[in-house]
């Protein structure tokens, strides 16, 4: 016999606490598993809890409740036309499998005590589809928190799952987390890889997508080692050069990325010194005309400009309409409203209202001259500045191969035994357009990665 030295033992241990690997231990407890959560910060919550909110669905009980005829097929041809836009190709199967599971997380959710605005209006889609969390992500990650606690789930903060642990046949027995006190070895019977993205990790971002230019990563913790496990073993990727290219997002709650229409209608962007930077619009990627601009940049809103975008009374219904009704400009998807405008914003710390351009300077820190000539002749206040906002890398899209039932798989697609992934951390399928999956998809991997490993565990004997 061979000592392995375990430290701990569970049925099911899970590498992450973000949405997938909290939504993917509530599944696996459910199951009557004993489940460990390996946590690398000190509380769980991930980008799921800085998320947006966002959930693209259909045959919702909010659409029905709002008399809105929809259903997966007619959501599944506006897919299907978007990627025809966008020349991708169209994976049927996998495709109408995840609207399907990603729009059952509307139901589990709210079972969960989670509720959502909408639906909102959500273009290109033809129907209105856009459900949004309340009150937001952050309120909802700590339900998922409690949920598990209540399940019985051990959470592990600060202890970061390091690698996976094989037996002498290659299947997954374990997992080896480096913690405070040095490692730990804790057998399991089935690993859920859950970690995150891979946007700060500099080398693989460099390796993946070497065209991109480097911008900060929204945040430190992303450096894909559920990723770098999974691929030291043998595991297949997918879409790993797909990191979004760099974006401007507000650093401080909420992570709104401010929506381009802003420009078009007026609003100037400069930076600390108060000088306009020249922007170049592009529908689907915000403002990507100032390459190398990493610093601090302000939005400021005059009033001419503020007259021009959307208002709270544009809206008629259901959910925030107001701004394709009218073809106005919103401030960009947000928490709560799903289409901020200027009026919502006064919540928020990044907001700031002055009523002449020389408390705008002395808000930015730069001279009434240089703004003068940023803004122009004719400019008037009150003003709004929206910022400090940063152009950073919030996301990578790339993931481990699975096959429908989350498991991992090898390049030749097959399973490797023990191994499942969740959110950022499992894709089976190339194209997604649109926004509203990558939360949801979190959250419906999750449950049927935790389900499936439980199952799997069920029949392990160690
Ligand atoms: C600002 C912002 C807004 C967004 N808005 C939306 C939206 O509205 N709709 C939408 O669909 N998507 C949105 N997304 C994307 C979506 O939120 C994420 O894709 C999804 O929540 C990812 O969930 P996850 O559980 O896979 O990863 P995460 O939530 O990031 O969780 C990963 C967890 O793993 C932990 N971890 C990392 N390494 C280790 C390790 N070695 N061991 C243990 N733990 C580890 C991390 O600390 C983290 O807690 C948004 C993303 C951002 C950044």
């Amino acid at each position: 016999m061979v000592d392995l030295g375990w430290d701990d033992a569970a049925d099911v241990v899970i590498v992450g606490g973000g949405g997938a690997g909290m939504r993917a231990a509530l599944a696996a407890a459910k199951e009557g598993s004993d489940v460990v959560l390996l946590e690398k910060m000190d509380h769980p919550g991930g980008k799921t809890a800085m998320s947006i909110g966002i959930i693209t669905a259909s045959e919702t009980p909010y659409q029905k409740k709002a008399g809105v005829k929809d259903t997966h097929a007619k959501h599944f041809a506006d897919l299907a036309a978007m990627a025809k836009a966008a020349g991708q190709p169209v994976d049927v199967p996998a495709t109408k499998f995840m609207i399907r599971e990603c729009s059952k997380e509307i139901d589990a959710l709210h079972k969960l005590g989670v509720k959502f605005t909408g639906p909102h209006p959500e273009g290109p889609h033809g129907t209105p589809r856009m459900h949004v969390i309340q009150p937001d992500c952050r309120d909802m990650a700590e339900k998922l928190v409690k949920a598990c606690k209540k399940a019985k789930v051990r959470i592990m903060c600060n202890m970061p799952g390091a690698e996976l642990v094989l037996d002498a046949k290659g299947e997954v027995v374990g997992v080896r987390a480096d913690g405070p006190d040095g490692p730990k070895h804790i057998q399991a019977k089935a690993v859920v890889l859950a970690a995150g993205d891979y946007s700060a990790n500099t080398a693989m971002v460099k390796q993946v997508a070497p065209k991109l230019k480097l911008a900060e990563p929204l945040r430190a913790f992303a450096t894909g080692d559920g990723h770098r496990m999974a691929m030291r073993i043998g595991a297949a990727t997918r879409n790993m050069a797909r990191v979004n290219t760099p974006q401007m997002r507000f650093p401080g709650w909420p992570h709104v990325e401010p929506s381009p229409g802003l420009v078009g209608a007026g609003a100037v962007l400069v930076d600390g010194a108060g000088k306009k930077i020249k922007t170049v619009l592009d529908e689907s990627v915000l403002l990507p005309g100032f390459e190398d601009r990493w610093e601090d940049i302000f939005i400021v809103i005059d009033k001419a400009t503020a007259a021009r975008l959307a208002k709270p009374a544009d809206d008629v219904g259901p959910g925030r309409d107001g701004w394709v009704r009218t073809g106005k400009p919103f401030i960009g998807t947000a928490p709560k409203v799903g289409y901020a405008y200027l009026e919502d914003c006064r919540d928020w710390q990044w907001h700031h209202e002055a009523r002449s351009l020389a408390a705008v300077a002395r808000h930015i820190k730069c001279t009434t001259g240089a703004l003068e000539k940023s803004l122009g002749k004719g400019s008037e206040g009150p003003y709004h500045i929206l910022g400090p906002v940063r152009r950073v890398i919030a996301n990578s899209g790339g993931g481990v191969s699975t096959d429908f039932d989350l498991n991992v798989v090898t390049p030749d697609g097959k399973p490797i035994k023990g191994l499942f992934g969740a959110g950022v951390n499992a894709r089976l399928i190339s194209f997604m357009g649109g926004h509203g999956y990558a939360f949801a998809w979190a959250m419906a991997s999750g449950r049927i990665a935790g389900g499936n490993a439980a199952k799997h565990a069920k029949k392990v004997k160690l």
